[in-house]
Parts: C-alpha cells; sequence; structure tokens
C-alpha cells in the first residue's frame, strides 16, 4: 500500500485508518472484517492468480474488465477473504496455498457465481478512477487535478452522498446496503457495503461527468448548501477543501460567502428605496443574502444614499 503514497495521499497517516483503504480487521485486532475484495473473473483469467492492490480500496467496487461488481466473501462458507490465512509463500506450494482459494473452507473463489451486472457507463468510471491512481492526475470538468487532491475531494463527495439525511432525495436508496457495524464512526466510508459503495460510485460518476453543473443543480434543488458538503472535511480541518470541489461549490451555491461591491449594494438600496419609500440596511443585505443581517459597510452606503436623498428634498 505504500506505494500509493503520491497517488493516493501525500503521506501515511502515522496512526489510524488510511482513507480509502478497506480494514480487514476491526479496531481491537479482533474480528475479521469484510476488507479484501476480488474479481473471481480476473482470478480465473490469471496464469498464476493474485490479488490487485486496488482490491482493497473501497472506490474499487467493480471490474471494468469483467464488468461485475467484486466480492468480499467466500460464496460456500460467508468467510471474509483474507490473503495471508492462506499461508501463500511460506512453506512448500501446496494445493491449497493459492490466492484462488478460501482460507477457511478451501472453495475455489474462481467459480463464484459470476455474471456482468454493471452497464457499461459505470465500469467506465471506475476505469476512470483506476486510471487517476496510475497515472497520478484526472481530467475534471476540464481541468487537471492531480490524484491526490482528487481523491481527497472525492472522499468529501462519496461522504456527503453517503449521508441518509440527503441521499435518498438524491436518488440513492437509503436502504442500499447496510453499514457492517452500524456502532462504527459514520464518518467512514470504508466501513461501508460493496453494494452501497457501488451506488455512490454511479452517483458521484454522474456528478463528474458533467462537473459541476448535475451536483450543483441537485443541491440546490434540495436546498443544500456548500457548508452542508464541506463540513466532511472536518475531521482534517487543516487540509481544507480540495479546489476542484470548493470552487464550483462555492461560486454556485454558497451565498452565505458572497461580497458584494459598493456598486451592487447601492443598486440594491436605489431598488429597496424605490419599493419601499426608505431603506434598511438589514433588509439590503438580506436581499444580497450576505453572511450576517448587520454589516456596517451596507449600513454606511443606506446612510449617505438616505442622508443624500434628505438633502435633495430639502
Ligand atoms: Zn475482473
Ligand atoms: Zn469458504
Amino acid at each position: 500500500m505504500e506505494s500509493l503514497v503520491g497517488l493516493l495521499w501525500n503521506e501515511i497517516e502515522a496512526r489510524g485508518a488510511r482513507k480509502w483503504v478497506l480494514p480487514t480487521l476491526d479496531k481491537h485486532r479482533k474480528t475479521l472484517r469484510f476488507g479484501q475484495q476480488v474479481c473471481p473473473g480476473c482470478l480465473r483469467d490469471d496464469a498464476v492468480p493474485y490479488f490487485r492492490k486496488s482490491w482493497r480500496l473501497a472506490f474499487h467496487t467493480i471490474c471494468p474488465v469483467h464488468r461485475n461488481t467484486l466480492i468480499d466473501r467466500c460464496p460456500c462458507c460467508g468467510a471474509p477473504i483474507i490473503l495471508e490465512r492462506l499461508d501463500i509463500g511460506m512453506f512448500v506450494p501446496t494445493s491449497q496455498a493459492v490466492a484462488y482459494r478460501c482460507w477457511k473452507c478451501g472453495a475455489d473463489l474462481r467459480e463464484a457465481v459470476q455474471f456482468s451486472d454493471v452497464d457499461l457507463e459505470l465500469s467506465k468510471h471506475q476505469m476512470l478512477l483506476l486510471d487517476c491512481l496510475r497515472r497520478g492526475w484526472i481530467n475534471v470538468g476540464g481541468r487537471v487535478v492531480y490524484s491526490t487532491q482528487f481523491f481527497e475531494g472525492l472522499w468529501i463527495l462519496w461522504s456527503f452522498l453517503d449521508d441518509n439525511r440527503w441521499s435518498k432525495g438524491l436518488g440513492i436508496d437509503p436502504q442500499d446496503g447496510t453499514r457492517e457495524d452500524r456502532s462504527m464512526n459514520r464518518q467512514s466510508l470504508s466501513h461501508t457495503s460493496t453494494k452501497r459503495r457501488r451506488a455512490l460510485l454511479e452517483k458521484a460518476g454522474n456528478y463528474l461527468n458533467d462537473w459541476p453543473d448535475r451536483l450543483v443543480h441537485d443541491m440546490s434543488k434540495l436546498g443544500l448548501s456548500g457548508g452542508k458538503l464541506f463540513r466532511f472535511q472536518k475531521h482534517y480541518p487543516s487540509r481544507g477543501v480540495p479546489f476542484w470541489l470548493w470552487e464550483p461549490v462555492h461560486l454556485f451555491l454558497d451565498g452565505t460567502m458572497y461580497i458584494p461591491s459598493d456598486a451592487e449594494v447601492l443598486e440594491v438600496v436605489r431598488w429597496v428605496f424605490a419599493r419601499d419609500g426608505f431603506v434598511r440596511a438589514n433588509e439590503v443585505a438580506r436581499l444580497l443574502n450576505m453572511r450576517t443581517r448587520s454589516n456596517a459597510r451596507v449600513f454606511e452606503i443606506c446612510r449617505t444614499f438616505s442622508g443624500r436623498r434628505l438633502n435633495t428634498r430639502q
């Protein structure tokens, strides 16, 4: 996994889980988790079956070659898939010590019933993410974004989409998959089922295909501000939100951050005066969608405007 430094993250966290890496053990290292995914088709095609590094990553949910959902457990006994338990390379090779066997019951994972259940569009999007991880950059809405920045922002976007308060409104079924352990810190996408992550892959893929219009459209339809999205960065506040994600949301959705020019304020002051016959600064600030209703600059412009009105009348 360390080979992904500079591609998936800029450095490895000294402690704690690595973002995007699916855990194979719980926090106390006692219980096994379904953190290892495999594609039976890939294992079938390999001359010597081996596990791909990316099968441990949360954003990898389907195989773009075989166009099927990755499996994360033995289809026969339901045990999590764990390469280490097979003792490959430790002793004399045996028929059991091969990557395609279930460590528990010995079932051949290559024979797991798999059929193509993924459309071309979705597999293209999965390919895009895997290519980004390989190349170190991606094109988002006509702009080149470094992969570390991209995956940082994608984590925020996925976490946002995963939130049940609005996922249904965004067309993601809240019943679509369950978290393995609801007592776990719910911020982590790494504890979300493959099925749910596949739905997130699809939704985020649609957004990225039409960046940023579709996301902005959906968020404004539901009345969601940029703050609702950016709060998913709260665990790493020092790093800030990557620019590629921050900019369009800031530009199109975040009225609270908007700072009007003096000329714009004056326009609204004139308009309010024409409508009401008098001007109040808090009304001007409200119409301009400003952060606070009591803004000293707006107050000053109103006062000057009203004073001038009075003077001309006299
Ligand atoms: Zn495959
Ligand atoms: Zn098994």
